[in-house]
């Protein structure tokens, strides 16, 4: 058995290489699970790689709002129990379940699969923006609320989005900005503090 530098055979540092280029991955960790996977019992490490290929395979996105799903249009779109005149835009799929489990939304989503950022050269085009206009103009909306993240990219993909949608019978708004839940005003950051406050709502 060949060896290199760090000791472990050419295909387990092969593994080790792709591993560590995760997310939240690094050299360590995936050398650690590089070698639970070597002795894991086998089912186990090529069940591993069996569901990765599967999703690869099976999992697509949304014919309507680009979440991800194995069918033509994912649950939500599917169920016939949410409120068709909302759609909350967000960009991604993890925010999308975020703001699902909050159970404060009954509409429905779309998901614009990244931000606008110039710097990076990601225009209008780049991301779900066009198929998102044709939402509004085939589905009957009354209300849009825009979900992107409190990040410059975010607030000018909002901006962006609502400058587009300005003119149409349609409710625009924006999620608020604030303090945390369990957090403290006085460590709060000054642009969060600012937008808390031009934010702020009365007591029902
Ligand atoms: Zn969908």
């Amino acid at each position: 058995m060949s060896m290199n530098a760090n000791g472990y055979p050419p295909i387990v540092n092969n593994l080790i290489r792709r591993l560590a280029k995760l997310p939240g991955l690094g050299e360590k960790s995936a050398a650690r699970i590089a070698m639970y996977l070597l002795q894991a019992p086998r089912e186990e490490a090529e069940g591993i790689a069996e569901a990765i290929r599967q999703m690869r395979s099976k999992v697509r996105t949304c014919a309507r709002c680009f979440n991800f799903t194995d069918s033509e249009l994912c649950s939500f779109c599917a169920d016939p129990a949410r409120d068709t005149g909302q759609i909350c835009v967000v960009e991604g799929t993890a925010d999308l379940m975020a703001i699902e489990q909050s159970g404060a939304f009954r509409g429905r989503y779309h998901v614009l699969q990244g931000v606008l950022a110039p710097l990076d050269a990601v225009g209008p085009g780049d991301i779900r923006i066009r198929e998102f206009l044709k939402r509004l103009d085939e589905e009957n909306v009354r209300e849009v609320i825009i979900a992107t993240n409190p990040s410059n990219e975010g607030e000018a993909t909002a901006h962006y989005l609502a400058k587009l949608l300005k003119g149409r019978d349609i409710r625009i708004s924006r999620i608020a900005y604030g303090v945390p839940m369990g957090g403290d005003v006085k460590y709060v950051d000054r642009v969060t503090l600012e937008r808390a406050m031009k934010g702020r709502q009365s007591f029902d």
